[in-house]
């Protein structure tokens, strides 16, 4: 019997997912211990569609399981259609957190989806058991369909289209002792893929204790927290050391790393190695949202290399109430942020629009808040209804009142010869009787402003300038929002498009997205249309009118200072937005690498900077004005430009590499008049 396990990710525009297919790989250890069967079985794992379909037509397998989550849930459908014209006699299985909650809404489900025979469930994350089990029972009754569904077995489920009836196995069991896995890594499953550039990941422990309403982990069954032993994962990541490449992350599917004192002995591990090999350098994961003792102890032990994820989601009683969340106190949450900087890390923090309660006033405030705790970035994500979310349940989405639309999963489309086009879509809110549709687009606009000036300390002088001032970043970019209609026209038309493409991407329903996708499929292949939007306009925001977005920052700090009388008391300005203009850089970026700005200025920027903004800019001012020349280092114009030859110059490519980059990656350098040297220098 051949039997091929998918975790498959879309690769054309972009990957999907960047791990190792460590899903699938642990169902193939497993089933390859426990299965028994007269006659050999083959196993294979694919995570590649081309390698799927060309597998498929040189050697069609008997079994075909899919793994289904939000951003491949299509891929998978297409593939096993594909499969069953190739081979009818094909058996599709089909697993993932993707799967909903109600039984009303489980039948539906699989009466829509003919291509799938069965849906292997297991407990939520954990298809082990159900695996083994489903396919023992294939084996055992001589590797037929009718035989498989003659009757229902534990943990897998399927809709009977003969009776017209769904069709539910019994619950099976949580594994009380993850180590019951063999591990993928030892036993060989992973080896491919050590040359791939995907992320190795592993998983110390399942389950979470928080409940989160529009989290998949948040099911009742997924509270108890069962974990591999210590002594297996640093067996896993010693093997991993001895064969990944030293730059690239490791990543933990656990959902509260660091909260638990065994995360503590794998830290204290995972430090042992980078001694030993200097590896790994960064850690992927999500950290615990409570202990923050212990999870910073983790981060200490780790030495800078786990940033710490931030996410409260909201900071709104009535959100945290609604959605079955508890966060720490602010207060707790900015010593964390004190810590976090002090390891020399940028600290993040993480919103969600439109969540149940919320109001607009209530969301900006907790942008404030958060923007005063000292987080460097506030991600504002959209509530998205998940499949095995109780969020999604009908009574839910009732009780709340939740208005969604449709769009395309930003980047997730391909064709891979499977006979269609294929395009992953997703459900998001966009409205609640507390928070309006208009208030939804006002909300955006003002986090693609956030995120234009004030992420990764783009513009940073001139915020501690207004800073300094009495302006904190949060007013000044509300203050930019309300006077946008005087925004010079190049940037004002940035922030209509944005808008204009936003409502675009919204549908009324998954079929209307789908279909709209399909008919602008080589657009959205190209990156003219849809994409990450914010990325993309943010992106053409900072780059492509970053002239006239300094300059509309310069206008709008100034017109704050007059709001406040404060405009006779700041000579400086004039300075830090000269400093800007004269440094950074933007497209086409041949010229601007090749153009070497000069700036004549009475105050020490740079030296303010350097000093840490401690005092007033005014503090530094020069004797007399100083002229300064720019210059790009050939280190940074040879990192652009190879980025750019990989990437492009458009803002689908820039939104890819600057993720990896440093604004001051961006920026000349500047020395005072005579004093630089090497080629091609002014003196
Ligand atoms: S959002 Fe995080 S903390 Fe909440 S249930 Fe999901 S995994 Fe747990």
């Amino acid at each position: 019997m051949r039997v091929y396990l998918a975790d498959l990710g879309h690769n054309q525009l972009t990957f999907s997912s960047d791990i190792y297919p460590i899903g699938a790989a642990n169902l193939a250890a497993y089933t390859q211990a426990y299965l028994k069967s007269p006659k050999p079985v083959e196993l294979r794992l694919f995570r590649e569609p081309q390698d799927l379909r060309a597998a498929i037509d040189s050697a069609p397998p008997d079994v075909l399981a899919l793994s289904s989550y939000a951003w491949n849930h299509e891929l998978s459908k297409s593939f096993a259609r594909y499969g069953k014209q190739r081979n009818p006699r094909l058996i599709t299985m089909m697993g993932g957190p993707h799967y909903p909650l109600t039984i009303e809404e489980m039948a539906s489900f699989l009466e829509g989806m003919p291509e799938i025979d069965v849906a292997v469930r297991g407990p939520t994350y954990e298809g082990e058991r159900a695996f083994l089990g489903a396919m023992q029972r294939l084996i055992d009754v001589g590797g037929s369909l009718d035989g498989l569904l003659e009757e229902s077995f534990p943990g897998s489920d399927w809709f009977d289209r003969k009776a017209g009836t769904f069709v539910r196995g019994a619950l099976i069991p949580r594994m009380d002792d993850l180590d019951e896995i063999p591990s993928p890594y030892l036993t060989g499953w992973m080896d491919p893929y050590y040359e791939s550039g995907y992320f190795p990941m592993l998983q110390i422990s399942r389950g979470c204790p928080f409940t989160c309403q529009f989290c998949n982990s948040s099911v009742k069954e997924n509270t108890k927290i069962h974990a591999h032993s210590v002594e297996n994962v640093r067996q896993d990541l010693l093997y991993i050391a001895e064969r990944v490449k030293p730059e690239l992350p490791v990543c933990f599917a656990d959902d509260n790393f660091g909260m638990y004192e065994r995360d503590q002995e794998v830290a204290e591990y995972i430090a042992h190695l980078q001694d030993k090999f200097g590896w790994p350098r960064y850690i992927r994961t999500t950290t615990g949202k409570n202990r923050a003792d212990r999870v910073i102890k983790v981060m200490r032990t780790v030495r800078g290399t786990l940033p710490m994820t931030s996410a409260v989601q909201s900071l709104n009683p009535v959100v945290l109430e609604n959605i079955k969340r508890s966060n720490i106190s602010l207060d707790a949450y900015a010593e964390i942020q004190k810590e976090v900087q002090a390891q020399g890390m940028q600290a993040y923090g993480e919103l969600i629009l439109s969540m149940p309660g919320e109001t607009k006033a209530s969301f900006l405030k907790a942008v404030s808040d958060l923007l005063d705790s000292g987080v460097k970035r506030v991600s504002a994500h959209q509530l998205m209804l998940l499949h095995g979310a109780p969020l999604s349940n009908p009574d839910q989405r009732q009780r709340f009142g939740l208005h969604t639309r449709w769009r395309v999963v930003a980047r997730n489309l391909g064709n891979y010869g499977t006979g269609e086009d294929v395009v992953e879509v997703e459900e998001m809110v966009v409205e609640t009787p507390t928070f309006t549709f208009e208030e939804y687009f006002e909300t955006r606009v003002f986090h693609l402003l956030l995120t234009i000036f004030y992420h990764e300390g783009n513009y940073e002088e001139a915020f501690e300038y207004a800073r300094h001032h009495g302006i904190k970043p949060f007013d000044l970019v509300m203050h930019l929002q309300k006077t946008l209609a005087s925004a010079p026209p190049r940037f004002r038309q940035v922030i209509e498009q944005f808008v204009t493409e936003s409502r675009d991407e919204l549908f009324e329903s998954s079929e209307e997205c789908t279909t709209w996708a399909r008919s602008h499929f080589a657009g959205l292949l190209d990156g003219s249309i849809g994409g990450n939007l914010l990325s993309k306009y943010s992106m053409l925001g900072r780059f492509f009118a970053g002239s006239e977005a300094l300059e509309f920052l310069g206008t709008s700090i100034r017109s704050v200072l007059r709001e406040r009388e404060l405009d006779g008391q700041s000579p400086g300005l004039e300075s830090v937005i000269g400093y800007l203009r004269a440094i950074m850089l933007h497209t086409p970026f041949a010229h601007s690498l090749a153009a070497s700005p000069t700036w004549t200025a009475e105050f020490d920027v740079e030296g303010w900077r350097d000093a840490g903004y401690a005092q007033p800019l005014e503090e530094h001012r020069f004797g007399k004005p100083v002229e300064f020349h720019t210059r790009v280092d050939d280190a940074k114009r040879a990192l652009i430009l190879s980025r750019i030859a990989t990437f492009g110059e458009h803002p689908a490519g820039l939104g890819k590499f600057t993720r990896t980059m440093f604004s001051r990656d961006f920026r000349r350098t500047l020395a005072r008049a005579g004093e630089m040297t090497g080629s091609g220098q002014a003196a």
